[in-house]
């Protein structure tokens, strides 16, 4: 499709040049046919997290949004912002619609469904923590752009259990983030189908599930290895 081929140029500080180059790709590292669109993310969904980060369990799923602009591709160097504090890595499962999902009941939210992925969502902490303080939106700290590096998808065919999925970050090689999909407070069916109530999900987008426990500063040079268990890993560093 022609919209799929544009692509955008944007000139960074210094005269680095990065492009909006993104587009969802499968196993195989070949292009799927769908746009890129928003990033539904969902916070506070794991309560080892919440502790952590000493929040308060939410009775309904948190939820915000990052552009497309947010979105680059994960095997690529991850780009971290320099002069805003702490930038914080968060990986998180990330689940690609492929048909319309609008104000649906959980019964039809599994066809939507084209795959699975990982994606990391980058949050510049001390800004977050100010955002939060003054009551306002959490965007400067987590939808800039190239906020989202985003894997490759597994087919949703392929994946057992949408319940039971394991995944990981390593960090130098030390293991810093653990996750199973069975820990969330609200599963991958409910937060979509909690989702669709507010934003209509169209093909191509994507719905971030929410971080286990384990965010940490990320420094220029660190070395990532990121894995969904039995599927993909992925090797990248910190630029
Ligand atoms: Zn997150």
């Amino acid at each position: 499709m022609e919209y799929q081929s544009v692509t955008y140029r944007i000139a960074l500080k210094k005269g680095h040049k990065r492009m909006f180059e993104y587009r969802h790709s499968d196993s195989d590292g070949k292009s799927i046919d769908l746009p890129v669109g928003k990033v539904v993310c969902v916070g506070r969904n794991y309560l080892q997290h919440i502790k952590e980060l000493e929040n308060e369990v939410p009775s309904e799923p948190l939820l915000f949004i990052k552009p497309s602009t947010a979105l680059s591709h994960l095997h690529k160097p991850v780009v971290i912002p320099k002069e805003l504090g702490p930038c914080h890595n968060e990986l998180e499962l990330a689940i690609l619609i492929k048909s319309t999902l609008s104000n649906a009941c959980i019964e039809n939210v599994e066809a939507t469904i084209w795959g699975v992925g990982l994606g990391l969502d980058l949050t510049l902490r001390d800004v977050q923590n100010v955002l939060k303080k003054q009551g306002h939106p959490w965007e400067r700290a987590k939808a800039f752009d190239f906020s989202c590096p985003m894997s490759q998808f597994v087919m949703k065919d392929r994946i057992e259990n949408l319940s039971d999925i394991n995944f990981s970050l390593h960090v130098n090689n030390e293991l810093r983030q653990q996750g199973n999909s069975q820990d969330m407070l609200f599963t991958v069916l409910k937060l979509l189908a909690n989702i669709s109530k507010t934003f209509t999900l169209l093909p191509g987008d994507i719905v971030m599930t929410g971080t286990p426990k384990g965010v940490a500063a990320l420094s220029v040079d660190d070395q990532l290895t990121i894995e969904l268990n039995e599927h993909f890993s992925v090797k990248t560093c910190v630029v």
